[in-house]
């Protein structure tokens, strides 16, 4: 079969514009490209370039790096970040020492079997190192291609993921796979950017199927955010004869720590109920509107319930407490909805009404 427009388009673009002076493109071998994709693993290819550098001279070949004291890896990788990396490298150095003579194996199966090597980067090392036909698919290729072919999703999953290998191996062509695969995370690297692809340049855009629909940055698919536990509870609003409503201080830990609000009660338990064991006689309650309050790891919903009391109680538990005046407010530090209750109970405050007429 021969090669499709995809990968010559992708081919003839690579040689007007793609980079080649970058420095594990020069005297390519496996040990200098596996490196170099290890590196180039969720970091940029200019932050990169000095510690290739640096690595190639201290060890230039895959017998020295397997030798050196693992210290000393970790040390020269300092700054790169993700160092499961560096010493998956130091590991995979010794066993392509101790187990296949220093010479990296050309499969694709082979290479994966090594430490930190996945599949797609076991594509890169045989397609550039050795020629061989193997289809890459890192983040760059994903995006490229997810664009490309509108594959929704996120390749996160397995049957995105399988959708996505699929064009990268239809696509993947017969002759020039090492150049091709430098293509491709070339082009995701400088011309089908994350944030804003530059669809005018590139050599595959009179078939790219997001460009036509004019949302390129709506693929690949986001991960999906897993759905916030709901917790659900009621504000106890008590008001005292005089009008003044029950603060109590919140425990250091835990949400809006150290904040004043009101006793709080489970939502299945009843109010009223409770108030009158705890606080004392009821004469009236009201259950507002419940709304929902989100923190960054769960939904709050709450009931807020306003309940007057015959008579103030004596101080109730170990808190501190106070009685909040309405027409009078004390400076306190307030959690966000117990402060907007408060406004909206000194609207209802006979005192408010009476001091505005
Ligand atoms: S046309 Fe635009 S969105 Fe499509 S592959 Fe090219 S740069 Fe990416």
């Amino acid at each position: 079969m021969s090669d499709t427009p995809f990968a010559r388009a992708v081919l003839r673009w690579f040689d007007r514009h793609g980079r080649k002076h970058l420095p594990w493109q020069q005297n390519i071998n496996a040990y200098r490209v596996w490196l170099s994709e290890i590196m180039l693993q969720q970091t940029q290819v200019t932050t990169v370039i000095p510690y290739f550098e640096r690595f190639m001279e201290r060890f230039p070949t895959v017998e020295a790096l397997a030798e050196a004291p693992v210290d000393e890896v970790l040390h020269l990788w300092t700054g790169l970040g993700y160092y499961a990396r560096a010493r998956n490298l130091h590991r995979c150095a010794q066993q392509v020492v101790s187990e296949h003579g220093g010479a990296f194996p050309r499969s694709v199966e082979a290479l994966s079997d090594l430490p930190g090597i996945g599949r797609s980067t076991a594509g890169a090392i045989a397609s550039i190192a050795y020629g061989e036909h193997a289809a890459i698919l890192d983040g760059n290729v994903k995006r490229v291609l997810a664009r490309h072919y509108a594959v929704p999703g996120w390749p996160g999953q397995t049957a995105v993921q399988n959708a996505l290998w699929e064009y990268a191996e239809v696509n993947t062509p017969k002759r020039r796979v090492g150049d091709y695969t430098q293509a491709m995370m070339d082009l995701g690297a400088t011309l089908c950017t994350r944030t804003r692809p530059q669809c005018d340049q590139c050599p595959v855009n009179d078939s790219c199927i997001a460009r036509a629909q004019g949302n390129p940055t709506d693929y690949p698919g986001k991960k999906p955010k897993k759905d916030k536990p709901v917790k659900a509870v009621q504000f106890l609003m008590l008001r005292n004869p005089a009008g003044d409503i029950l603060l109590q201080q919140r425990p250091p830990q835990g949400i809006w720590g150290g904040l004043w609000g009101f006793p709080e009660l489970a939502r299945e338990e009843d109010a009223q109920v409770h108030v009158q064991d705890h606080y004392g006689e009821v004469v009236d309650r009201e259950i507002w509107d419940s709304y929902r309050h989100t923190f960054s790891h769960y939904h709050l919903d709450i009931t807020p319930v306003l309940l007057q009391l015959a008579r103030e109680p004596d101080r109730v538990g170990e808190r501190a407490q106070t009685w909040y005046r309405l027409d009078r407010p004390e400076a306190l530090g307030l959690a966000a909805p117990v402060k907007k209750l408060l406004q909206q109970l000194a609207e209802l405050d006979p005192r408010a009404l009476t001091a505005a007429e």
